[in-house]
């Protein structure tokens, strides 16, 4: 049995794990979820606080011995339960699951940045951090799903369904390889080239990878590329990836008709080839269903989702609340797992705050197992700083030391993902 796709379980004959197909009580509501010790993670951390939760759909409960809580309005929901030796969800998990990757537990505005009548970049860069620092505090307190800086929410789920066959069943679950040799997690160094003045900073960032002998993704804005050849084919020379951020960073592409995002793309058919891009991001971190489907033609992965975001210009309160990759049709999606260097900024965290920040969730991601995605500006106010500069060299100089870890492109764990069921 494969631990990964617990479909195979659930259609077991035997049935030892089952989920409710009572009467609905509640849907798509935020839960408070408080887990017995047999269901809890060993990464989750006993700190005390709240853990919040999206449910698709809370069935009337059958009781039992019960192993997991539901909590809304000063009452409780047996959550999962032991029965008779089964197991009964009272709540739809692989519906769960399914909504909140795909993010469906929330109400998707179009940003008001992507609706601008000129460029966003028109602003000086203090003044798009000043209004977001304002907005963001009247905001404070209000969202307590997904949680940040950290939501494993389908990553527990998971864990939940594995450890609650396991309680009732003989059968030991097969575990999946997930990366090469002995290694326990990936990171992945990625940067966003958005600007002119990011894009001659690109060589300050990538001296410091050399000093580590890493290498890392750079994904640049399409109108970019001709004038940083000559850095991008040293870098792609070097065992860097090069991969597309869209084509000018005006944030309309997810909103266009699909014929009007393939034009901007194929603009890029010759760069795509030379430096064999397989990697998307779209800027400003904005997706939709529409851009997924074109970028499938295109590209063998995209790195636009995040697993929780609170901060940002474009996509707060989004996340998918998982550190592995996971499949939007063909398309492989490889989320940003730690919080970007201009969210933190905007957060109001100091250099270091975000260093200690950084690595605390990297010892996270380590424990679940999955991918540390960082993804950094090259902008002269952001990560090209020399204090920032400073920061990364630390950051980097830790990561290196720890070799549990491996620091790989995207593109590389693209391939490691899709051979872990062949291995
Ligand atoms: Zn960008």
């Amino acid at each position: 049995m494969n631990a990964e796709n617990f479909s195979n379980i659930l259609e077991q004959p035997d049935e030892l794990v089952t989920v409710n197909t009572g009467k609905v009580l509640f849907s798509n509501q935020i839960f408070e979820i408080r887990l017995d010790y047999r269901l809890r993670p060993p990464w989750m951390v006993l700190d005390n606080s709240k853990r919040f939760i999206y449910i698709s759909k809370l069935f009337q409960p059958v009781k039992g011995d019960v192993l997991a809580w539901l909590c809304k309005d000063g009452r409780k929901y047996p959550a999962v339960v032991r029965q008779s030796g089964k197991i009964i969800f009272n709540f739809d998990i692989e519906q769960t699951i399914t909504r909140i990757l795909r993010e469906q537990y929330l109400a998707k505005k179009r940003p008001l940045m992507s609706r601008l009548p000129f460029h966003h970049h028109r602003f000086p860069a203090s003044v798009r951090v000043w209004v977001l620092k304002t907005l963001n505090k009247l905001k404070q307190g209000k969202v307590v799903f997904p949680s940040w800086p950290a939501d494993n929410s389908v990553d527990l789920l998971r864990f939940m369904f594995m450890q609650a066959f396991q309680l009732v069943s003989k059968e030991q679950l097969k575990k999946t390889k997930k990366w090469p040799l002995d290694v326990k997690s990936i990171v992945c160094l990625s940067h966003d080239v958005d600007t002119i003045d990011a894009a001659r900073n690109i060589e300050k960032v990538a001296f410091i990878e050399e000093e580590f002998n890493l290498k890392s993704t750079w994904f640049i804005t399409g109108n970019k590329l001709s004038q940083s050849k000559k850095t991008l084919n040293y870098l792609h020379d070097n065992g860097n990836e090069i991969a597309l951020h869209g084509h000018n960073h005006d944030f309309k592409l997810p909103f266009l008709k699909i014929e009007e995002i393939e034009q901007r793309l194929k603009i890029y058919r010759v760069y795509m080839e030379d430096y064999n891009m397989t990697g998307f991001r779209s800027p400003g971190m904005l997706r939709t269903t529409e851009l997924l489907k074109v970028l499938a033609t295109y590209f063998r992965y995209d790195s636009t989702f995040v697993d929780t975001e609170r901060y940002s210009f474009t996509t707060p309160g989004e996340g998918c609340c998982t550190v592995f990759p996971f499949n939007v049709g063909p398309l492989l999606e490889i989320p940003v797992t730690l919080p970007m260097d201009i969210s933190l900024a905007v957060a109001g965290l100091s250099e270091q705050q975000m260093l200690e920040l950084w690595l605390r969730k990297i010892r996270l991601i380590k424990q679940i197992g999955g991918v540390a995605v960082l993804n950094t500006h090259t902008d002269s106010h952001l990560s090209a700083q020399p204090s920032m500069l400073k920061i990364y060299q630390k950051l980097l100089d830790t990561i290196s030391q720890d070799k549990s870890l491996k620091v790989a492109t995207l593109n590389k764990v693209a391939g490691y993902w899709k051979r872990r069921d062949e291995d």
